[in-house]
């Protein structure tokens, strides 16, 4: 099995480091990674500038190629340059932070896996609910590693990704695995005005996170009690009803 690994923290995040020993063990794992952190880029594409790659070596081997771009670069680019063959699956992550409600949308993480899903190719993109870097990512690894072995088995339809959540809990305190739904939590925003020493102000994004779900279903409030969150999710945007109300009208 060849395995396509990517995230929006970096090739340098610990996340990826242990996302990519976990999946070693099922096939041929490539790393393509944005060479910086690119958290909340979305599904953006460089388009102004070329894309470098690096080689990355890790504890004396290879490791993999970095990119000057964002996720979705590393996706398109991977698939269209750096691989031989198309990957099997593409796994994103392990991220630092949850991509839970509104987070998907802005998600690095999760376009990437978006990109994937978009050329035909299974996905998934992995978080975790800590931004700490020297967080135990175990169990989302093993989580991912899971799902990569069995996800012919379950029968995920093609355009559809799992989005998987994983609290920062050790293994025996973790409830267990909830398939949820998107969350309605959305961020609110509060931009930080500081003065550079020039005097002049600058402005820097620093949102409060507001749950606004009591189902248990939705993947905020599954990871927040103690539950892997596994959400399937698919891509089209358009709003079916209000066609017809539309079409009414017009
Ligand atoms: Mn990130």
């Amino acid at each position: 099995m060849n395995i396509l690994v990517t995230n929006d923290d970096g090739i340098a995040s610990s996340g990826i480091y242990a996302l990519t020993a976990a999946l070693r063990r099922l096939g041929t794992v490539t790393v393509v990674a944005p060479d910086r952190q690119q958290s909340a880029v979305g599904h953006a594409l460089t388009v102004s500038e070329p894309l470098r790659v690096t080689r990355i070596w890790r504890d004396g081997q290879f490791f993999g190629y970095a990119v000057s771009g964002t996720p979705a670069d590393c996706v398109k680019l991977a698939i269209a340059r750096l691989l031989e063959t198309p990957p099997d699956i593409v796994v994103s992550g392990i991220n630092h932070g949850y991509n839970t409600g509104i987070n998907v949308l802005y998600s690095g993480t999760v376009s990437a896996a978006t990109e994937a899903m978009l050329l035909g190719i299974p996905a998934i993109a992995v978080s975790l609910g800590s931004f700490d870097e020297s967080a135990d990512c175990s169990v989302a690894a093993q989580t991912a590693a899971y799902l990569v072995e069995h996800y012919h088995e379950l029968g995920i339809p093609p355009k559809t990704l799992l989005n998987v959540n994983v609290p920062p809990l050790p293994e025996e305190q973790i409830k267990g695995v909830r398939i949820t739904r998107q969350g309605q939590g959305m961020w609110n925003d509060a931009y930080e005005e500081r003065l550079d020493p020039m005097g002049r102000p600058y402005y820097w994004l620093r949102g409060i996170y507001n749950h606004l779900d009591s189902d248990p279903n939705a993947d905020d409030v599954a990871v927040e009690h103690g539950y892997i969150a596994i959400t399937p999710i698919r891509f089209h945007l358009t709003d079916e009803e209000t066609i017809s109300r539309l079409k009414e009208r017009f």
